[in-house]
């Protein structure tokens, strides 16, 4: 059984437990929902617990690299139907701005607080339905202000989405306002029309509806790859792809070409492992979706990375005993197009010039942590003739260690 499926739902936020870090070990330092939440309902003391304080504002979800929560009360799809209607102009208001605000033909989206919103969502529908406006109330004198805090990162991210896809900025709009003056704001920008039929508009948004849904779901190379992974069993070791971040792969895909090796610095973030790896594996058990995979290929153990399925969690980095694994801010393009897992390392089973030992180190980097050497780095510490070939050493050392490997658990 998936692990996904360890599902608990507490109204108003549904909570996969079993993706947070902090269930996972002791050693996770992520706490960034515990920053964020406004009602202060979030406890991360002995494992993640939302307690009923909570009101569903769904700020959490936007920071939390696993996608853990999701607001019950703000309603994804809802957002993208309304602006999917031509009768309606794509204006979301957070709640505390648009609270009694009424003009007959004229409907805009209420949600929590504008800390709700995430960029895939305002980039689905600005892409497929046109400008999206947000209107803003005053964030600082509100008691979910971390909400703007958060929406901040969102809209750069928008942003800069919005131009590595070559699209105008302009399809996303941000308008600061008072109770007062968002009257007035939609009078101006947004003037009565004539209203076309009941009947005619919902059929046919309807079909515009179903046709949307069918592109997205049928085209995609993601989709290809994923649906090319059969059986409940080969499924369940699959590494996962976190809904909101497999949105977001599918909107890379229709927008720019993912191949050649084009770098998206800073867009998406995945780890990179050190030559300083032993080669243990913790990581690789560990990690909440299953993006690292370890594999046995005669004396090698071989660390793989799914990018895909990377969220940059760090939770690997927080457990690693050696300090390996570090963030890396350069994902090619190349790497979100569904292809084959990366190669990070290739370990070598070998035994210690100096202590005998054996252990798995990096090709580049021999180094044996009971000795806290490098092998081949400075063979005169080693009390090794200097002048003997290391190649040669290397290879008489490996095939004595040969004789007597133990079988390996992986
Ligand atoms: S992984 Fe998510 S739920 Fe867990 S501590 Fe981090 S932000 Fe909070
Ligand atoms: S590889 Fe590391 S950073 Fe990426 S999802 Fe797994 S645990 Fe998190």
């Amino acid at each position: 059984m998936s692990g996904f499926s360890e599902k608990m739902e507490i109204l108003p936020l549904d909570v996969s437990f079993d993706l947070c870090v902090r269930n996972k070990s002791p050693k996770a330092s992520c706490e960034a929902c515990v920053h964020v939440c406004p009602q202060k309902a979030v406890s991360l003391a002995g494992g993640l617990e939302v307690t009923d304080r909570c009101d569903g504002c769904g700020i959490c979800a936007q920071v939390c690299p696993n996608e853990v929560f999701q607001s019950m009360i703000f309603n994804r799809n809802a957002l993208l139907t309304h602006c999917s209607s031509e009768h309606n102009k794509k204006v979301i208001v957070c709640s505390a701005l648009g609270n009694g605000v009424k003009r007959e033909g004229f409907r805009f989206f209420e949600v929590p607080c504008i800390g709700s919103l995430d960029e895939v969502l305002i980039l689905r529908a600005a892409l497929r339905y046109g400008k999206v406006s947000v209107l803003i109330g005053n964030c600082e004198g509100c008691e979910l202000r971390t909400g703007w805090q958060v929406f901040s990162v969102v809209e750069e991210k928008v942003k800069g989405y919005l131009s590595l896809f070559g699209l105008d900025e302009g399809m996303f709009v941000i308008k600061r306002l008072d109770h007062n003056s968002l009257t007035n704001f939609i009078e101006t920008e947004f003037p009565v029309e004539e209203n076309l039929p009941a009947l005619k508009q919902s059929r046919r948004d309807f079909f515009r509806m179903a046709g949307e849904k069918a592109l997205y779901a049928g085209t995609s190379l993601l989709s290809l790859y994923l649906d090319t992974k059969g059986g409940d069993d080969e499924e369940a070791m699959a590494p996962k792809i976190l809904p909101r971040r497999r949105e977001l792969i599918l909107l890379m895909q229709e927008n720019i070409p993912l191949s050649g090796h084009k770098v998206l610095k800073g867009i998406f973030d995945r780890i990179s492992i050190s030559s300083t790896c032993n080669g243990c594996g913790e990581c690789v058990n560990l990690c909440p979706t299953g993006a690292l995979d370890l594999k046995v290929f005669g004396n090698e153990r071989r660390i793989y990375l799914n990018t895909l399925s990377c969220t940059a969690c760090m939770l690997c980095s927080d457990i690693c005993s050696q300090g390996s694994i570090r963030l890396s801010k350069k994902v090619e393009v190349r790497e979100l197009s569904g292809q084959e897992p990366e190669l990070l390392i290739t370990l070598c089973y070998n035994t210690c010039l100096c202590c005998f030992g054996l252990f798995y180190g990096s090709e580049d980097s021999l180094y044996c942590q009971d000795c806290e050497k490098k092998i081949y780095a400075s063979p005169a510490k080693l009390h090794l003739n200097p002048s003997e070939e290391r190649g040669k050493i290397g290879y008489f050392e490996e095939k004595a260690a040969y004789k007597s490997l133990p079988t390996d658990p992986w």
